[in-house]
Parts: structure tokens; C-alpha cells; sequence
């Protein structure tokens, strides 16, 4: 059996690793000309940043196995990622703050889940000092790259456990190595080939584009499905396949990393006043690293700051938020999302408005054309944990 795998970020590699593991011949076609995909990992000052996906949390265990099957190091980041101190809006104490989850928890435990309802419209009903509200109201926008009015409120989880302290983690060279892993043991990565069209044939389906075809009996679609419009399907996928993409939300965020004439100590900070939060970590081997990382959204917080014009009003806002910190302005990278031209945004967000079945429909495969993604994923949509096990379960829709 053959099987022609769309996209090489985590979601398609999972895919054909697994298969080819199981004896099946995968090609895997990527559109750009490199694997990852919105895990892109780069040195900066000698350390490497991650211009994606960063966080690697400690019950994304697909991940975290991977980490180990390829002997990489996923190393602790040291900070508070749960915990962030909250500068520039109306402040808090601990007891309030505590006070503030503690009715968040009760509020959450009693939600009534069939009501569909914004993080705003949710946490307005919640008693709590104005600025915890406010701080996680900032908080869930940057983090999904959404207002939080328009966020629907299972954003905010099950229980507060979220915005509470919790190791998270890097693999040690960049979270791409697992990309890299993944694909050397693959009989065939094409880079820099976009596929513009799958089609039905009398056995199994023709892909390709301009310059390639290739025939495989199944096909597997791991692009995002904010640019799955560009592949021409024929016959066109079943009408609730197109209403479900969409009804398919993504966030828009970007990420600025500045160098630091000293390294800080590992730390958290949100900005309420420009919607960006900002950390200081450790490296693979412990050691305080001279660089300090921000990411900001949604995009009527980056419009504020100026990205299109330069990363410069950013940083200023930065050194406002953070005048503890050295920075060393010659040493900047700004990494957006909203203009690459294979996203065109940073992950999915659920908004009031998206209908509770849309995640099952994006990931059911039709005929022999299997869908996976970060977007197909019910649990860790947004994550590179559900980008991998989306992989393997549309790679076990074949091999079962
Ligand atoms: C700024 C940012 C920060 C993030 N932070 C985190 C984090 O801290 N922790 C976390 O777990 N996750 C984070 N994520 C999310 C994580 O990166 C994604 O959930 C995950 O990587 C998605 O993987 P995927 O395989 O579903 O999609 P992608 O990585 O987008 O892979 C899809 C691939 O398909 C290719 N493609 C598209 N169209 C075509 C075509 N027509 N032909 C061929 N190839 C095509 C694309 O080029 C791409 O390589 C972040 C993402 C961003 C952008």
C-alpha cells in the first residue's frame, strides 16, 4: 500500500512515521523548505529560540516519548509558565489572586457546558478583584491570539490549574530536532512542494501540482486548515467538510526575543497595558541565558505596537514593562504568523460561535483521504501534542 502524506510539520511526520514503522511505503510532500512547520527553531546568540512552538507541557506525553525514542534532552525552562506576575494594569495580592481562582474553580466545577459563551462573558460572572480579571482576561487573548470576548469560555479549562505553577519544557537545540528525527527515518521528504490538487482515480487518488504527480492508494492531509482552500479536491469534499473549515478559527500572535547584556533569572510577566507576556528561562544544561522572550496577541494588540512597521515600539514596551531587565537593542527577532503564506496564523481557537461538533468533522476522513492537523484534535488543539496524535490516529485509520 502506498499513502501520500500532505504537510512534514508534527502532525504529517507522526503520520508517516507510524505507518512506515508499520511496513506501508509513505512519501511525505512539504510546501516549504524545511519540515516543522510552525516548529521552527533558530540560534540566536548562540542559544536556540523557538520562532513557533515553544512550551512542551508535562502531560504531552506523545511529545515527551518522541523526546526520548530520538535521546533528546526536553529541558525544564525553570519558570513560572502557569504563575505570571502581572505589571501595568490595576495589581493585585496573593490573597486576592487566590481568593480570584478559588471562585474561578467553583464557577468552572458548575458551568454549564451547553450554554456557549465567551471567556469575558464568563468571567464577568465570576467575583474577583478587578485585576486578576483583568490579568487573565489579557492572558487568555495572547495565549489563543483572540479577544477574550470572542474566546468561547472552555478556553478557560476544567479547573484553574492552568494559571498556577508548573514545570514546562524545550527540547535542548530546538523542539525541530524532533521534526529532523522524524523525517530522516522516511523513505521520501520532498521540500518545496506544494500540492495543489488531489484526485480521485479509478484506484486511489493522483496528488501534485505543476511540475509532480504521484499516486498513492490513500492520502493523508496534514496542512492547516486555514489554507486547505488552495488544494483543489476532485470530487470537491462533501459539503459539512467545507462548513466545518469554515467555521475554523485561528489566533494571531507573534513572538519577539531580545538579547540581554546580563542574563535574568527565570521569571513570567504579563503586560495588561499592551497584551504580551514575557519570560526569562534557563538553558539545557540550567545555566540563566541572555535573552529574553515575549509573545503577544491578539492582533489589535500587535496593530498597537506596530509589528508591520518594526519590531522597535515592542521593545519599548517591553523596557517599560520590564526596567529590571538589560536589553540589548541591537540583538532583536520578531517572528510572525499571520503573513506565512502556509498558516496564516498561529493555531485554532474556539469561539462562542463554533459549532461543538466542527473538531470530529474536520478530522473524519473521506474515502481514503484521512485529515489530521492540530486542528483535528478535541484535547490539544493549539499544541504540538495534538498536531502528533492527530498524526497517529489518522496513520491507525489506515492501518485498521
Ligand atoms: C507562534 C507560535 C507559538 C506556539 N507555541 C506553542 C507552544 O508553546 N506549545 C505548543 O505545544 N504548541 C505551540 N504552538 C502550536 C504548534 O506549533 C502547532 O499546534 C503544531 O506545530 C501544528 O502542527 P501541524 O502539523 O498540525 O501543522 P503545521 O506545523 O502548520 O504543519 C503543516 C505543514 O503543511 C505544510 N503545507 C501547507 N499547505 C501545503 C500544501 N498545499 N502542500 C504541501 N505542504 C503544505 C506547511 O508548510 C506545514 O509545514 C505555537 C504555534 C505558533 C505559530
Amino acid at each position: 500500500m502506498r499513502v501520500a502524506i500532505i504537510g512534514a510539520g508534527f502532525a504529517g511526520l507522526a503520520a508517516a512515521d507510524q505507518l512506515h514503522r508499520n511496513g506501508i511505503e509513505v512519501s511525505v510532500f512539504e510546501a516549504r523548505d524545511r519540515v516543522g512547520g510552525r516548529v521552527w527553531s533558530q540560534s540566536f546568540l548562540g542559544y536556540t529560540i523557538e520562532r513557533g512552538a515553544e512550551f512542551i507541557m508535562p502531560d504531552h506525553h506523545v511529545l515527551l516519548n518522541l523526546a526520548k525514542r530520538f535521546n533528546l534532552n526536553a529541558a525544564d525552562k525553570k519558570m513560572q509558565f502557569g504563575y505570571r506576575e502581572s505589571r501595568g494594569g490595576a495589581g493585585y495580592t496573593a490573597l486576592e489572586y487566590n481568593e480570584g481562582l478559588a471562585s474561578l474553580n467553583l464557577a468552572l466545577q458548575k458551568r454549564d457546558r451547553s450554554c456557549r459563551q465567551s471567556v469575558a462573558q464568563f468571567l464577568a460572572s465570576v467575583p474577583m478583584a478587578g485585576g486578576v480579571r483583568d490579568t487573565l482576561l489579557v492572558r487568555i487573548a495572547a495565549t489563543n491570539g483572540y479577544r477574550a470576548d470572542q474566546v468561547d469560555a472552555s478556553a478557560l479549562g476544567d479547573d484553574t490549574s492552568e494559571f498556577l505553577a508548573y514545570p514546562t519544557y524545550t527540547i535542548a537545540g530546538g523542539n525541530q530536532l524532533v521534526a529532523h528525527h522524524l523525517a530522516q527515518s522516511l523513505p521520501k521528504v520532498q521540500l518545496n512542494c506544494p500540492i495543489e490538487y488531489v484526485v480521485r482515480q479509478a484506484q486511489g487518488y493522483r496528488i501534485g501540482n505543476r511540475t509532480i504527480q504521484w499516486d498513492a492508494d490513500a492520502v493523508i492531509v496534514a496542512t492547516p486548515a486555514s489554507v486547505l482552500q488552495r488544494i483543489r479536491f476532485e470530487p470537491e469534499l462533501p459539503r459539512h467538510k467545507i462548513a466545518a473549515l469554515e467555521n475554523t478559527t485561528y489566533g494571531q500572535a507573534a513572538k519577539l526575543f531580545v538579547g540581554l547584556k546580563e542574563p535574568a533569572a527565570p521569571s513570567a510577566v504579563i503586560s495588561v497595558k499592551d497584551g504580551f507576556w514575557s519570560f526569562t528561562g534557563c538553558g539545557a544544561e540550567g545555566q540563566v541565558l541572555p535573552l529574553v522572550g515575549c509573545f503577544g496577541g491578539p492582533m489589535e494588540s500587535l496593530t498597537a505596537l506596530h509589528i508591520d512597521r518594526s519590531p522597535d515600539e515592542w521593545v519599548d514596551a517591553l523596557a517599560r514593562c520590564r526596567p529590571e531587565l538589560r536589553l540589548d537593542r541591537s540583538q532583536v527577532v520578531l517572528s510572525t504568523w499571520h503573513n506565512d503564506e502556509w498558516v496564516r496564523g498561529v493555531y485554532t481557537v474556539r469561539t462562542p460561535l463554533t459549532p461543538a461538533d466542527n473538531t470530529e468533522i474536520l478530522a473524519k476522513a473521506v474515502d481514503g483521504i484521512h485529515f489530521c492537523g492540530e486542528h483535528t484534535s478535541v484535547s490539544y488543539y493549539g499544541y504540538m501534542e495534538g498536531a502528533l496524535q492527530s498524526g497517529l490516529r489518522a496513520a491507525d485509520e489506515i492501518l485498521t
